[in-house]
């Protein structure tokens, strides 16, 4: 396999390639995509719940199939969605003739993006991306420059500890099998306090952080405090 991160675009073709592979899935719930659809109510609704997102502008990076982005969009969001993966893509466009929903996706990078709409959206969700790109910090940057002044931002990854590794890789890769071995890298996992400053570097206030825990007896998963394994963090950009 080659490992050839293309540093200039912070896209890793690996990571892509991960999800391209497993994009023809997408849109089924029993699929390796199970977790997603699981945690996709729970997720979007604190969103929305913060950020009543109706008639704004929202944009999702990293939105593969676009399973936040149509949840969004129901909410009455305005939605562009952005991912590097073609197929990934595909399924997300074809997904909305089935759902009616309208979303505007496009291939670009959060980087790229940033350079042609600065200041454009009220809300940018990126969630369970950073950790599959070579800089999450650059990422965070773009993200928060696309941000209208007082816009609220969303960002969710997995922290890097002993029990995360555990529950998040060990668990649900080799254990449970509730996602493909190999989804995750435990190198590229990010802290709190990590991410924390990378916001704040891009200029952004954290509002507030809350866990997404999963019950491997119940199979349930909910919001609540505890930061240790999946977690997510919301921040605005000062006016
Ligand atoms: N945010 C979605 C999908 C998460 S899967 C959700 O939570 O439901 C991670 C997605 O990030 C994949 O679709 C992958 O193609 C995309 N991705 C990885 N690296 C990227 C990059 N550098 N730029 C844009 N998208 C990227």
């Amino acid at each position: 396999m080659t490992n050839t991160i293309d540093a200039a675009a912070n896209v890793d073709p690996n990571e892509i390639k991960k999800f391209e592979d497993l994009a023809s899935r997408w849109w089924d719930s029993e699929s390796e995509f199970a977790p997603l659809h699981a945690i996709n109510p729970l997720r979007t609704e604190y969103i929305n719940l913060h950020s009543p997102v109706k008639g704004l502008k929202l944009l999702d990076v990293g939105c593969g199939g676009g399973l936040i982005s149509e949840a969004m969009s129901a909410f009455g969001a305005q939605v562009t969605g952005i991912d590097m993966g073609e197929a990934p893509l595909s399924v997300a466009k074809l997904h909305l003739l089935e759902s009616g929903e309208k979303v505007e996706y496009l291939k670009i990078t959060a980087e790229e993006l940033a350079e042609q709409q600065p200041e454009t959206y009220d809300v940018v969700t990126c969630l369970e991306m950073l950790e599959h790109v070579p800089d999450p910090s650059s990422v965070i940057e773009a993200c928060a420059n696309m941000l209208k002044p007082g816009g609220d931002i969303y960002f969710s990854t997995i922290n890097r500890n002993p029990k995360a590794w555990l529950m998040a890789i060990v668990g649900a890769e080799y254990i449970l099998n509730l996602i493909p071995r190999g989804t995750h890298e435990y190198d590229k996992l990010i802290k709190p306090s990590e991410l924390s400053q990378y916001a704040r570097h891009a200029g952004l206030e954290m509002q507030g952080m809350i866990g997404l825990h999963y019950n491997p007896l119940t199979k349930a998963y909910k919001l609540a405090p505890g930061v240790d394994v999946n977690y997510m963090i919301h921040c605005t950009k000062a006016i």
